[in-house]
């Protein structure tokens, strides 16, 4: 049995990086991720600008101004946002200015609306502005030709604002992993099928799709394989034709039926890890195929277990997902500290999650245990929880009001 973090460090390993690169326009690019450094095609801001509605001056015309000695200047014209100044701003000059406007050559201040007077064609300033006041200078947000994104980020929305102020039409990105999904067991049918005494229905495929859609992957829900090796060998070899990674479920305890491992190494599969010292979720098996050309496909085969079976994919899937999408920022899970509401109750032998609430509160974080039974194979009150709490190996009891490390999975 494998300590987490060691299981968690291996399995990063085994995972590799992501090679190619595709091109995608800029209105599907959403939740990618970015294979490519952008460069800044323009200086931002494109010119120098003003950074609110007032007036274009030069600054030695506006010096020593004040309510009861306000200098005058003549106003030369209005520059709406979106049209280029025509005239020069001279001594004695200004030129009406909006928020985003250029700013007219020969004035290098704006003073706002706020402390001005108008009067026909002239303005009366009635206080002195800091010399380049509310002027944005061209270029310095970013140089043209300085790096405008890094390789590796996700584009949310404001990844999606500068590529579309940057006129990046096709946008580089990763493949998105491609993510086969087996359910193995003689007991489960399709949730639309009518239930008899001995069935339930497979409610991993669709949890587990939807985790590897939420992890940046493509999930290829490739339905219920009967415990049966013949059936199970060819639904692997399926699998491998069409996914970079495959996850499966059930069939890997010690179970009479349970023939996971055993087919995996029929096909010429390494298999890395067997089991880990967690709780839920002892029995992972993590294997990989031979590389035939490309990379190596890496096969993950969960408990059955519907709990064990979410809590292994977000401990130990969901970071090689990460990893395999691009992404650069650190791919393990997110753990944070929180004072728990309630006793937390472990075994002490297998670092052991406990399902329930994690709020933010001005105080920091807490974390409220989810009612019902804590039993790996108890789905419902699952529903409507965002974390797990970790009880570590050696810990038997984590009291009402103590700090654990808790893993963030939702929202
Ligand atoms: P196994 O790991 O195959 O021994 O399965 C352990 C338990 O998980 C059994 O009670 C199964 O019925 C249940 N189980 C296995 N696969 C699924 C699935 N796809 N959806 C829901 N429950 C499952
Ligand atoms: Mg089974």
């Amino acid at each position: 049995m494998l300590p987490a973090a060691e299981a968690e460090a291996k399995i990063l390993d085994l995972m590799p990086l992501p090679t190619e690169v595709e091109l995608v326009s800029l209105n599907t690019c959403l939740g990618r991720v970015l294979a490519k450094a952008i460069p800044s095609p323009l200086d931002f801001p494109h010119w120098d600008n003003s950074a609110m509605d007032g007036y274009a001056v030069r600054y030695e015309d506006v010096q020593g101004a004040s309510a009861g000695q306000p200098k005058v200047l003549t106003l030369t014209e209005t520059i709406p946002a979106g049209r280029s100044p025509q005239l020069l701003v001279g001594p004695g000059q200004a030129a009406r200015i909006l928020t985003g406007s250029m700013l007219p050559a020969g004035a290098d201040t704006i003073v706002i609306q706020e402390v001005t007077q108008r009067e026909g064609d002239r303005v009366l300033v009635l206080e002195t502005p800091a010399p380049q006041q509310f002027v944005r200078h061209k270029g310095s947000f970013c140089r043209a030709g300085d790096l405008l994104m890094a390789p590796g980020l996700s584009i949310g929305g404001p990844e999606l604002a500068v590529l579309a102020s940057a006129q990046c039409l096709q946008v580089p990105v990763f493949p998105q992993p491609r993510v086969a999904i087996l359910s193995t067991g003689d007991e489960l049918v399709m949730p639309d099928a009518p239930l008899q005494p001995g069935q339930i229905v497979d409610s991993n495929q669709y949890a587990l799709a939807a985790l590897v859609r939420q992890a940046g992957a493509v999930p290829l829900p490739l339905g219920i394989v009967p415990d049966q090796p013949q059936a199970l060998r060819a639904a692997i070899q399926s699998a491998l034709a069409q996914a970079d990674v495959i996850v499966s479920s059930g069939g890997v305890s010690v179970g009479d039926y349970d023939y996971v491992d055993e087919i995996l190494a029929e096909l010429g599969a390494t298999l890395h890890i067997r089991s880990v010292a967690v709780k839920p979720g002892k029995p992972l098996t993590v294997a990989t195929f031979p590389a035939e050309g490309g990379a190596a496909p890496l096969y993950f085969g969960l408990p059955g277990n519907p709990v064990s079976a979410l809590v292994t994919f977000w401990r130990f899937v969901a970071p090689a997902l990460r990893k395999r999408s691009g992404l650069a920022t650190s791919w393990g899970p997110t753990f944070v500290p929180a004072t728990t509401r309630d006793a937390l109750k472990a075994g002490g032998q297998r670092e052991t999650y406990l399902w329930g609430k994690l709020t933010a509160t001005p105080q920091g974080y807490e974390f409220g245990l989810a009612g019902g039974g804590h039993n790996s194979g108890n789905l419902i009150n699952l529903a409507g929880t965002n974390a797990l709490a970790a009880v570590p190996v050696g810990t038997k009891l984590i009291p009402a009001g103590a700090t654990v490390s808790v893993m963030v999975v939702g929202s």
